[in-house]
């Protein structure tokens, strides 16, 4: 692994017809942004922003947040360090967060609809997150975005923060790029129309697989149903990269199947831009983009969007590129 990453890590995530593609790291804490650069990333896809709030007993300061924040941004910079707004509750929950039991938390008062319910909350992380944009490549990405309002209040609330950092001479980026994830089905399904209102979708297909296959993501007693490779999973991928391709609206992966080499020739295929993954994970999935013939990727998406079950797709993976995984 060593040698691989000496070897890849400098060198271009470019398919043999010559069509890049960024390759870039997830991370949760601040300190892990060492491993995605010198494991060759092209900057941050996901920052998760959780732990901040869960490690401690109340809310985190807006100061405490900046500072964390501009770290991770200096040291990429000027490559692009993806910020996701805060996700807790659902499978991410802590107990001062809380003011009531849900039966359902997974599809209950979480992430992006939280934040909105508790706009003092948002407010804080918000005006942390543009002050970093000062110092570097910075994007917001909104979680867990259901329906096309959420996006619109959310945007609505970023502008009043950036407006009061303007009014107080704060510096900070006025023309940051927003996008949201793309992990409700209902949000796949209406990609066109949310692809009005963002400059990148990023796909999370932890929770896409468990919402559209209504399965529990940690429930091993239904982890058989748990399958990236679900015709049901790829069309919705390709919705949205259709959509997004249309409208001329980056399209991103950040979930757990961005970074597994088998799944490159279908993601390339449907047309991702961004794969976001572990850091680990980085120089293997460059080093075997460079091996992919993007156009030949393309017609084998078409054979894959005829297949009805997830063993037929793998099958097929196995046949025609079995000898290069
Ligand atoms: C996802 O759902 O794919 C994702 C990247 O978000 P998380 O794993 O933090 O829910
Ligand atoms: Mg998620």
């Amino acid at each position: 692994h060593k040698a691989l990453i000496s070897r890849v890590s400098k060198l271009p995530a470019q398919t043999v017809d010559g069509v890049s593609v960024q390759v870039m790291g997830n991370i949760e804490l601040p300190e892990e942004v060492v491993a995605v650069r010198d494991h060759g990333g092209n900057g941050i896809g996901l920052y998760r922003t959780e732990f901040q709030y869960l490690s401690r007993s109340g809310f985190p300061r807006e100061d405490d947040l900046f500072d964390k924040y501009r770290d991770v941004v200096e040291v990429m910079a000027p490559s692009p360090v993806t910020i996701r707004t805060l996700d807790i509750n659902g499978d991410k929950a802590v107990s001062y967060f809380r003011s009531h039991q849900e039966a359902n938390p997974v599809l209950g008062l979480r992430a992006i609809r939280y934040c909105l319910n508790k706009p003092d909350v948002f407010k804080t992380q918000l005006r942390a997150i543009l002050r970093a944009s000062a110092y570097g490549n910075v994007r917001i990405m909104f979680p867990m975005i259901s329906v096309v309002e959420e996006v619109r209040q959310a945007k609505a609330i970023l502008k009043q923060v950036a407006e009061s950092l303007a009014r107080e001479g704060t510096p900070f980026k006025a023309d940051i790029d927003v996008g949201i994830m793309i992990e409700v089905p209902s949000a796949a399904v209406m990609a066109d129309v949310l692809a009005d209102e963002v400059d990148f979708f990023s796909i999370g297909t932890n929770d896409l697989i468990q919402y559209s296959l209504a399965i529990d993501r940690g429930n091993r007693h239904v982890s058989y149903l748990y399958q990236p490779l679900h015709p049901a999973v790829i069309r919705l991928i390709r919705q949205v990269a259709d959509a997004g391709r249309e409208k001329g609206v980056g399209v991103f992966m950040c979930g757990e199947m961005a970074g597994d080499p088998v799944h490159l020739p279908i993601l390339l295929g449907l047309g991702m831009d961004e794969l976001s993954m572990n850091p680990q994970a980085i120089p293997v999935v460059k080093n075997a983009i460079r091996s992919l013939d993007l156009k030949q990727a393309r017609e084998f998406v078409k054979a894959v969007l005829r297949m009805k079950t997830h063993e037929e797709v793998e099958g097929l993976l196995r046949e025609a590129y079995g000898p290069l995984f």
